[in-house]
C-alpha cells in the first residue's frame, strides 16, 4: 500500500467566473488509484459561495483523475460540486448542463497575460513597451522577456505528465500574452483538462511570484489586444455529412441565438468584440472563410471538403467557462435537424 496524496479540484460558486479550488486528503490504495476508487467528499460551501452558513455542506464528485508530477505520490482529482445527497447537482454545477456530448470534439485556444505586481509581465513600470507587431510568435529577450517562456514550457511538460491532450503553445500578439490549446473527443473531456491545465498554469506560477490574468481586455481601450479562448468544435455529422444546405441552416441557428451564447461567452466581452483586431462586433453575427474578423471563421478544409469538418467560434473570451460555451454550442446544434 501507498499513501496517495489526493488533490481534490473544483469549481466555486464565484459569477460570473468560478475560482479553481482545492484541497488535499492523504489515502492509502495499492497502486494509482482509478476513478471508482475515490471517494465522494465534502467542503465548506459557505466559504465558496455555494451555501449559507447554516447548512454548509457541499459533496464533490470525483469525475476525472490526473497523475500529478509535481508531487510525489501527487493525484489531481477533478471534482464536480453535487448537493448533500450526493446524486444531485449543485446549481453551480454547469457540467451537468451538458446533455449530450457523444462525438462532439472541441479545440480551445485559451489566450492570457503573464502580470507581474499588477502590469503585463515585460512592462516596464509606467508607460508601454515598443507597439505590437513583434510579440506573436516571437523568439529573443526583447520580444519574449526573462522567465515567460520558462513558465509556458514547464506548464507544457506538467499537462503532458498528466495526460491532458495539450496541443501546443505559442507567444502571442500582445508583449506578456501567450496562448496554450487544450483538444478533446467529447466536450466534457476537452472541458475538464481546460480546467485542469488552467489550475496546473494558477499553481505553477505561484513560485514565480507572477499572475495569471485571465481577463478578456486587461488593458482596456487600447491597441493592446485582448484575450479569446477560440472554441473550435464538430460533431459526428459536422464531420461525416456535413453539407452547404446542412450548414447554412447550422449558420441561421447560431445567429438567432446569438444572445444565449455571448451570455456565456465570457464577461465583459463588449470591450473585446468590437470590430477591431481581429474580432466581429459583439452585436453582430457573421461567419466567413478563413475570415478573422467573423464571429465564425469556417476553415478552407471546411469548404474544401463538401462542408465537412470544424468551425471555430472566435467569440468566446479567455475567461469564459468551457463547460458553459460547449453547452451552448451543442444546445444550438442540436436545435438544426440533422438530414
Ligand atoms: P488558430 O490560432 O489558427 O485559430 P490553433 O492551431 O491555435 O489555430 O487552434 C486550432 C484548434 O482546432 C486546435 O486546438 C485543434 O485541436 C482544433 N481542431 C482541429 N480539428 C478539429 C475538429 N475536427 N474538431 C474540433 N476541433 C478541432
Ligand atoms: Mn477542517
Ligand atoms: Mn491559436
Ligand atoms: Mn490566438
Ligand atoms: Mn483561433
Amino acid at each position: 500500500m501507498t499513501k496517495y496524496k489526493l488533490e481534490y479540484i473544483w469549481l466555486d460558486g464565484y459569477t460570473p467566473v468560478p475560482n479553481l479550488r482545492g484541497k488535499t486528503q492523504i489515502k492509502e490504495f495499492d497502486g494509482f488509484p482509478t476513478l471508482e476508487q475515490l471517494p465522494l467528499w465534502g467542503f465548506d460551501g459557505s466559504s465558496t459561495m455555494q451555501a449559507e452558513g447554516r447548512s454548509s455542506d457541499c459533496v464533490l464528485k470525483p469525475i476525472r483523475v490526473f497523475p500529478d508530477s509535481e508531487r510525489t505520490n501527487g493525484v489531481l482529482v477533478l471534482c464536480e460540486v453535487m448537493m448533500p445527497d450526493g446524486k444531485t447537482p449543485h446549481a453551480s454545477n454547469k457540467r451537468a448542463t451538458i446533455l449530450d456530448d457523444e462525438g462532439a470534439w472541441f479545440g480551445f485556444e485559451q489566450e492570457y497575460f503573464f502580470y507581474k505586481n499588477g502590469r503585463p509581465l515585460g512592462f516596464p513600470e509606467a508607460g508601454y513597451p515598443a507597439p505590437q507587431g513583434p510579440y506573436y510568435t516571437g523568439v529573443g529577450y526583447k520580444a519574449v522577456g526573462d522567465v515567460a517562456r520558462q513558465i509556458v514550457e514547464e506548464h507544457l511538460d506538467i499537462c503532458l505528465a498528466a495526460g491532458i491532450n495539450h496541443e501546443g503553445i505559442n507567444a502571442e500578439v500582445a508583449k506578456g500574452q501567450w496562448e496554450f490549446q487544450i483538444f478533446g473527443k467529447g466536450s466534457k473531456r476537452a472541458a475538464d483538462e481546460m480546467w485542469m491545465a488552467r489550475y496546473l498554469m494558477e499553481r505553477l506560477t505561484e513560485k514565480y511570484g507572477i499572475d495569471i490574468e485571465y481577463h478578456c481586455k486587461p488593458l482596456g481601450d487600447t491597441d493592446w489586444n485582448g484575450s479569446g479562448m477560440h472554441a473550435n468544435f464538430s460533431t459526428t455529422y459536422l464531420r461525416e455529412t456535413g453539407g452547404k444546405a446542412y450548414f447554412e441552416a447550422l449558420m441561421a441557428a447560431f445567429e438567432g441565438a446569438r444572445e444565449d451564447h455571448i451570455a456565456v461567452y465570457g464577461p465583459d466581452n463588449h470591450l473585446r468584440l468590437t470590430g477591431k483586431h481581429e474580432t466581429q462586433s459583439i452585436h453582430q453575427f457573421s461567419y466567413g472563410v478563413a475570415d478573422r474578423g467573423a464571429s465564425i471563421r469556417v476553415p478552407h478544409s471546411f469548404v474544401n471538403n463538401d462542408y465537412k469538418g470544424y468551425l471555430e467560434d472566435r467569440r468566446p473570451n479567455s475567461q469564459g467557462d468551457p463547460y458553459q460555451i460547449a453547452s451552448q454550442i451543442l444546445k444550438t446544434v442540436a436545435s438544426v435537424p440533422t438530414g
